[in-house]
C-alpha cells in the first residue's frame, strides 16, 4: 500500500514527487509507460531514416515526458503555457514560477534567460501594431535541448532513491472504493493493481484519450478545448534576428481578415530544427521544432497555428485535427514541406525548386508537395495572412522560398472540471498537466504537479511552505 500513486513521469509527475520527497517520508510510486531517461532511444532522430512508428514513442513517452527532448523553454508568464489563473490566483501563480524555475536552476545549466526591457517592448509592441499584429511580451529561460535532457537525469538520480519509481508500467485503469467514493489505487496492464491513498494523474498530452476515457467511465466532468492547425515555418535565422535576440520566442497573435481566426505564432525555435512528432494515441506524424544550444543552425522555426473550437453537434476536435494531419501522412508517407511561393502559385514543390533556393530544409524525411490538399482553404488563407503581417516587422518572411512544413497540430485534452488545489470529482484523486487539459507547457505542468503535492501534504498535516 502506498501514500501517494504518481501516473506518468513527465515535468507534472516529477515535481510533484520533487515537492513530497522535500517535506515528507510519504511512500511514493511513480508509474511511467516509457522507459528511464537514459533508455529512451528513437531509432529516427540516433540512426536517420523515417520515423518507425514505435508503439511508445520515445520523443514523447519516458522519464521527463513530452519535456525531455523539448527546446527546453521555460516561459516564466502568466500569459502562456497554460490556464492554472482559471483555477488559482495570479499571485499564486506568480509565486510558483519563480519556485519552479529555482528547482529547473538547482538540478542543472540554466542555459540562457532572455528578459526584454520596457523599450524593447515598446518598440516592437508600437511595429506588431502597425502589422495587425499583437505581441505578447514575456520573460523566457532557454534551457535548450541538450542542458534539459541533463537536469531531467539530476532529478531521476535524485528521486530514485527516494521514491519507487517504475518504468515500462502502463496504468490501464484507475480505481475507485464504490462504498467511500474515494481513489483507491490503479491497474496495471499487466493486470497487477496497486493501491495507494491519493492517486495523482499526470499523462500529458500522449495520454489525453486515455484519461478522457477513464473519465467518462467514473463520471467525471469534461470541457472541451479547441484543436489548434497549422504549419511549422523555416527561414533563415537573420531574418527573424532582431525579434529572437531579444525575445527569443516573439508570441503574436493576429485575428484574421478573412475569417476572424485567431491566429498565432508558437514555439518558435532561433537556430533550430524542425522534427517530426509520432503520435501514438491519434496515430498521426506531425511535425514540432527544437534547438540545441550546442549545435546551432543558420535556420530558424516557428509554428503558425489557428485556433478552432467546433460547435454543437461536432464535439471531437481531436479527431478533425488527426484526420487533417493523415491527409498529409497519406500523401507523403510523414510530412509534407512546401515553399511559401510555390504555394501561393499553386503549384507542388519538388526537390529540384527547393534546393535551387537559399534554405536547405533542416527535416530530411520531409517531402516536397502541395499543402493546399491538406490544408482547409480557411486555414490555408489565415497562415498566408499572418506571414504577410509578420514580414510587416521581419522582412523576409513572405518570401518565396520560406519553407512550410505540414501539417503541425497540437491535439489538447478535454479539460477535466477539477477544484484550485486540482483535485477531480472523486476525493483523493487529483490531475495535473497537459493531460488533464489545464497546462500546455513545461512550467505550468511543474507548478500544477506542485500544486497537487502541496495539497496531499497539508491533508497529511505537514508544513507545505
Ligand atoms: C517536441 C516538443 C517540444 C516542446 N518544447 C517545449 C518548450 O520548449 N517549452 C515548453 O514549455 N513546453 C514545450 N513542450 C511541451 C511540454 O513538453 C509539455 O507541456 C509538458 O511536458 C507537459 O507535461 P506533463 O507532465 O503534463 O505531460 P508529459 O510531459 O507529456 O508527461 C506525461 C507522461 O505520462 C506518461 N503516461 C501517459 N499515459 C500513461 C499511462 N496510462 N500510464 C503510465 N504513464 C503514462 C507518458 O509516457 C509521459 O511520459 C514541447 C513538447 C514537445 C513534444
Amino acid at each position: 500500500m502506498y501514500d501517494v500513486i504518481i501516473v506518468g513521469a513527465g515535468p507534472t509527475g516529477i515535481f510533484c514527487a520533487l515537492e513530497l520527497v522535500k517535506k515528507s517520508n510519504l511512500k511514493v510510486i511513480v508509474l511511467e509507460r516509457g522507459s528511464s531517461i537514459q533508455k529512451r532511444f528513437c531509432p529516427m532522430r540516433e540512426q536517420g531514416g523515417e520515423c518507425r512508428r514505435c508503439h511508445s514513442c520515445a520523443l514523447i513517452s519516458g522519464w521527463g515526458g513530452a519535456g525531455a527532448f523539448s527546446d527546453g523553454k521555460l516561459t516564466l508568464s502568466l500569459d502562456a503555457g497554460g490556464r492554472l489563473t482559471e483555477l488559482l490566483s495570479p499571485e499564486v501563480v506568480r509565486e510558483l514560477l519563480d519556485y519552479v524555475e529555482q528547482i529547473y536552476l538547482s538540478f542543472g545549466n540554466g542555459g540562457r534567460l532572455f528578459d526584454p526591457s520596457q523599450d524593447d517592448i515598446a518598440n516592437f509592441t508600437l511595429k506588431a501594431q502597425r502589422a495587425g499584429l499583437k505581441l505578447v511580451p514575456m520573460k523566457i529561460r532557454h534551457l535548450g535541448t541538450e542542458n534539459c535532457y541533463d537536469i531531467l537525469l539530476e532529478m531521476e538520480n535524485f528521486l530514485k532513491n527516494r521514491v519507487e519509481i517504475r518504468p515500462l508500467s502502463k496504468v490501464e485503469e484507475i480505481l475507485v472504493d464504490n462504498a467511500s467514493g474515494e481513489v483507491k489505487g490503479v491497474k496495471l496492464a499487466s493486470g497487477e493493481e496497486i493501491l495507494g491513498r491519493y492517486v495523482v494523474v499526470a499523462p500529458g498530452r500522449s495520454g489525453a484519450s486515455w484519461l478522457e476515457e477513464q473519465a467518462r467511465r467514473l463520471g467525471l466532468s469534461l470541457e472541451r478545448n479547441p484543436v489548434d492547425i497549422g504549419v511549422r515555418v523555416e527561414l533563415p535565422a537573420a531574418v527573424m534576428e532582431e525579434l529572437t535576440s531579444v525575445f527569443y520566442e516573439a508570441k503574436l497573435i493576429y485575428y484574421s481578415r478573412s475569417f476572424d481566426d485567431r491566429v498565432r505564432t508558437f514555439c518558435m525555435c532561433p537556430h533550430g530544427e524542425v522534427v517530426v512528432e509520432w503520435n501514438e494515441e491519434e496515430k498521426v506524424l506531425s511535425v514540432n521544432g527544437h534547438s540545441y544550444r550546442s549545435r546551432e543552425t543558420d535556420k530558424t522555426n516557428f509554428a503558425i497555428l489557428v485556433s478552432t473550437s467546433f460547435t454543437e453537434p461536432f464535439h471531437e476536435p481531436n479527431l478533425y485535427g488527426s484526420h487533417v494531419a493523415r491527409l498529409a501522412n497519406m500523401l507523403s508517407g510523414a510530412v509534407i514541406v512546401q515553399r511559401l511561393g510555390d504555394l501561393i502559385n499553386g503549384r507542388r514543390s519538388t526537390y529540384s525548386r527547393i534546393i535551387r533556393g537559399p534554405i536547405e530544409p533542416s527535416l530530411k524525411e520531409a517531402v516536397p508537395g502541395d499543402l493546399s490538399f491538406v490544408l482547409p482553404f480557411r486555414y490555408l488563407q489565415d497562415i498566408k495572412e499572418m506571414l504577410e503581417a509578420l514580414d510587416k516587422i521581419a522582412p523576409g518572411v513572405y518570401s518565396p522560398f520560406t519553407l512550410l512544413y505540414g501539417v503541425e497540430v497540437k491535439f489538447y485534452s478535454s479539460k477535466l472540471r477539477l477544484s484550485p488545489s486540482l483535485e477531480t470529482e472523486i476525493r483523493n484523486l487529483f490531475a495535473g498537466g497537459d493531460g488533464a487539459g489545464i497546462t500546455r507547457g513545461l512550467v505550468q505542468a511543474s507548478i500544477s504537479g506542485i500544486v497537487i503535492g502541496r495539497e496531499i501534504l497539508k491533508r497529511e498535516g505537514m508544513q507545505v511552505s
